[in-house]
């Protein structure tokens, strides 16, 4: 068996090749190690808010810190599945969404972690967060009154009630209530007010309504225009959107006043995911996020306002005039959700 000749040779010849690959091998290991020291972990980001909004944000945090980030994006209902799906298997570090109502779902399925964070409570105010520090919110959206200026003149607007006075009738716009955004309103005039004089509101909105409901807030603005309705109630990022690409004096946003409860606002925002891999570096990144150097873009680039009071809104936000929030945690808007559905199915709001 000659092949075994040269076969024996091998193994000295073996022996060298694996120590050289070994050392090289653990020259690898070694600088792998030096790496890992200085590059930080990957934070993973589920959101809800879109790609282009927080894209450039982890791109900013990610050029200040060295942090890389991935994101993944998705609609609400489907991140929460996902993150409920995968359980402590997730890759997910922190979980960004819209509407105080998801936000409050995710933390109810126990999807996140309460947080202790002095930067946070302090940069975010407490009717803006959840109050077991699970979620705070990073960006403020009115919910309030749109109006044609000459069919529907300011002095005539005093709030969310008012809208179901007969002297509406005809002459209502809305959004389905399918949406989260008026379940999470109608949640909120619920803890404001007491069910039964909710029920009565939504019930006088649907009579005086001049079409069946909008599939989004836009559609209603553009109903207001087209002379079908006289008035609505939108998010105030969407009234921007229509400001921003064509100029329209003839809308204007409406601000109920402290009287009649103030302005209801929902948020967007974020908490860290309880199975995170990363919670130290999510809370991090949630901290600056909140933190002024991050609130102006977050909000801006939506034209919302932001969270943290510190920061003054861009000027195109600034310019639909100062108004005052009704105080309510805006948890109660995902406490009341289910309540809220129902009441709207009860009062023929679709
Ligand atoms: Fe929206």
């Amino acid at each position: 068996m000659p092949a075994l000749r040269p076969g024996l040779l091998l193994p000295s010849g073996l022996l060298l090749l694996a120590a050289l690959l070994l050392a090289a091998c653990g020259d690898r290991d070694a600088a792998g190690e030096e790496q890992a020291a200085a590059t930080p972990p990957t934070v993973v980001v589920y959101s809800a808010r879109n790609e282009q909004l927080i894209g450039p944000m982890l791109q900013r945090y990610t050029e200040l810190t060295g942090t890389p980030t991935e994101l993944v994006t998705a609609s609400a209902g489907p991140l929460l599945e996902r993150l409920k799906a995968e359980g402590e298997n997730t890759p997910a570090d922190l979980l960004v969404t819209v509407d105080a109502g998801n936000l409050w779902q995710a933390a109810e399925a126990g999807l996140l972690q309460p947080l202790n964070s002095q930067a946070l409570n302090a940069a975010i105010p407490e009717y803006l967060r959840d109050p077991q520090g699970r979620w705070y919110g990073l960006s403020v959206r009115a919910r309030t009154l749109v109006h044609h200026t000459q069919r529907a003149p300011a002095a005539s607007l005093s709030g969310y009630a008012a809208l179901a006075e007969p002297a509406w009738a005809g002459r209502l716009c809305l959004r389905t209530s399918r949406k989260v955004y008026n379940q999470s309103l109608v949640a909120m005039l619920i803890a404001e007010r007491g069910e039964g004089p909710t029920e009565s509101i939504v019930r006088g909105w649907v009579e005086n309504l001049a079409a069946p409901p909008f599939p989004n807030d836009t559609a209603v603005m553009e109903a207001i225009q087209a002379g079908l309705c006289d008035v609505g109630i939108v998010n105030s990022y969407y009234f921007g959107r229509l400001q921003r690409d064509a100029q329209d004096a003839t809308l204007a946003l409406h601000w109920p006043s402290e009287a009649v409860g103030g302005v209801h606002v929902n948020v967007s925002g974020a908490g860290v995911v309880k199975h995170a891999d990363q919670a130290v570096a999510a809370r991090n990144l949630l901290e600056w996020l909140a933190s002024p150097q991050a609130q102006r873009k977050f909000a801006g680039d939506n034209l919302e306002y932001p969270a943290n009071p510190a920061v003054e809104a861009v000027p195109q936000v600034a310019a639909w005039g100062a108004y005052t929030p009704n105080l309510i945690n805006v948890s109660e808007a995902g406490r009341l959700q289910a309540d809220a559905v129902k009441l709207m199915d009860r009062a023929g709001y679709r």
